[in-house]
């Protein structure tokens, strides 16, 4: 899978996740767009920063191979030396064990900054030969409630547009709220120029889950395997897995109501991975998770101890930077002592330490050096390799790192493993200064790194789930194989919700 970007960031990773939503990590540290993330919940592969292209990361190495001489004595143009670097990213992916390379071009025909993206897929089925390129046109077809109509005008113009580009689509398929029914579909088909069976109603489904039925019933499957001469009879299609996530997903119905605080609450789209791993936990459980968006602004003035009450379990998810954190630090302190579940993942578990720290170890005005550097105890900080970093850009602690866990820790028996290994993205770290005070105020550094350096994990014995992560584990949650921390956040969430007193399953009984 491979997603191409035309924005002229190097990577997402300098994005703010509240305009573009989250970036997604892969093992190998790559960050990048949040599409990747479905790819992987979808395929069930591990993908790595190949997959995700910008046109900053195109241009970056077009003009470092400029700089180096590789095109002594030329002028460097769009076409062919940036089309030459975008088909050299597609082709990369093609190791001997691939087949088929699914392509997605980000943004909207049209745009300006696509167009180099789409002379160069123009130019790769010349390139490969036509029958080793299927274009797949995604268009929109909106429904106009008081005409009671759907409109094939835009399907028609964004058609156009492509074709003005040299591309006629092989499949158009076609976003809609409703189904596209026959004659419509012969309508698209007459004036697009595309055989009946290429034009496919993507009808919004009640969960994202069902797309590849949906997709599937519409016979985009066989059509495509059919443009790329690939024989179906060699190759059925088989969704008999994905088809028993699409049941557990309509037998999810206990209902569960999760609180995530963060800063970027406007825009789910910015804790993407935390929402899917959580509904996959629910998934598990057979419980229908509901969010409840909390502003960590809002947090005590607005939304105070009654409202944490109501939860069945909270999440306090990543982020950057200083607003909103001293609401965050209060939510952690409400639901520490209300003993309301709780996961912190990667500025969650700094959240909670620096919580832990000033209310139960007596380390006041504790804080970490990334909102405020003077403050008397910063028990989260930099690591000497951190110190002097000026470059915002791929310099933080990034991708898979293993971690050690306390034998009979929780986090080893959520596990069910004292060796883990999870996708990291953060800059700052737990002060091994501040370790033993810490601890002693019964805190417990139950996951470390081989080195005994760094803190990976924290637990709070007596609490019925109050684990922090220095990881991002919701960028390993698969919908039929949830992550364990996520499990068990919502087994003990649902113990709650039930009124049932906590206990912790044993994972021998669980198939992860
Ligand atoms: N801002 C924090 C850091 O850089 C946490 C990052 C995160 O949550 N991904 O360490």
């Amino acid at each position: 899978m491979c997603k191409l970007d035309p924005y002229i960031n190097v990577d997402p990773g300098t994005m703010n996740p509240g305009e573009h939503g989250e970036v997604f990590v892969t093992e190998d540290g790559g960050e990048t767009d949040l599409d990747l993330g479905h790819y992987e919940r979808f395929i069930d592969e591990n993908l790595n920063r190949n997959s995700n292209t910008t046109t900053g990361s195109i241009y970056s190495s077009v003009i470092e191979k400029e700089r180096r001489g590789d095109y002594l004595g030329r002028t460097v143009q769009v076409i062919p030396h940036v089309t030459d670097e975008i088909k050299g990213r597609i082709r990369r992916l093609a190791s001997d064990d691939i087949d088929v390379v699914i392509v997605e071009i980000g943004g909207t025909v049209g745009d300006i900054e696509i167009v180099p993206f789409v002379e160069a897929i123009r130019q790769f089925r010349r390139d490969v030969g036509r029958d080793n390129v299927c274009y797949v046109h995604l268009t929109l077809v909106p429904y106009l409630a008081p005409s009671g109509e759907q409109k094939t005008k835009p399907t028609q113009h964004s058609v156009t547009e492509l074709r003005s580009r040299g591309i006629q689509p092989d499949v158009i398929v076609c976003r809609s709220d409703r189904f596209i029914e026959e004659d419509m579909k012969r309508k698209i088909s007459l004036l697009c120029d595309v055989p009946i069976e290429g034009v496919v109603s993507a009808v919004d489904a009640a969960s994202i889950y069902e797309i590849p039925r949906v997709l599937l019933e519409e016979g985009l499957d066989t059509y495509v395997c059919e443009i790329l001469k690939i024989d179906l009879n060699d190759h059925p299609v088989d969704l008999s897995q994905w088809l028993s996530v699409i049941e557990s997903v309509e037998n999810a119905t206990k209902p569960v109501k999760i609180g995530i605080v963060g800063k970027y609450v406007d825009m789910s789209d910015a804790y993407l991975s935390v929402v899917e791993a959580t509904r996959h936990a629910g998934f598990f459980h057979g419980a229908k998770v509901s969010f409840v968006w909390i502003d960590a602004e809002m947090v005590p003035s607005e939304i105070s101890e009654r409202d944490f009450a109501e939860l069945d379990g909270m999440i306090i998810p990543g982020g950057f930077g200083e607003r909103g954190i001293e609401g965050m630090i209060s939510a952690a302190q409400i639901a520490r002592t209300i003993g309301l579940p709780t996961l912190g993942i990667c500025l969650g578990l700094q959240v909670m330490s620096i919580e832990y720290a000033r209310h139960a170890a007596g380390l006041e005005g504790a804080n970490s050096r990334e909102f405020n550097s003077t403050a008397p105890h910063l028990v989260i900080d930099l690591m000497d390799d951190q110190v002097g970093v000026v470059n915002k850009g791929g310099t933080m602690r990034l991708g898979a790192y293993p971690a050690m866990l306390t034998e009979d820790s929780q986090v080893a028996e959520i596990y069910g493993a004292t060796v883990v290994s999870e996708r990291h993205r953060h800059r700052y770290e737990f002060n091994p200064r501040y370790r033993a005070r810490i601890e002693e105020a019964g805190l417990a550094c139950s996951g470390n790194s081989p080195d005994g350096r760094l803190v990976e994990f924290i637990e709070l014995p007596g609490h019925p789930f109050w684990v922090g992560t220095q990881a991002h584990p919701e960028f390993k949650s698969r919908p039929e194989r949830p992550h364990p921390l996520f499990r068990e956040l919502l087994t003990a969430s649902l113990e709650r919700a039930e009124g049932r007193a906590p206990h912790l399953i044993d994972p021998q009984s669980i198939d992860h």
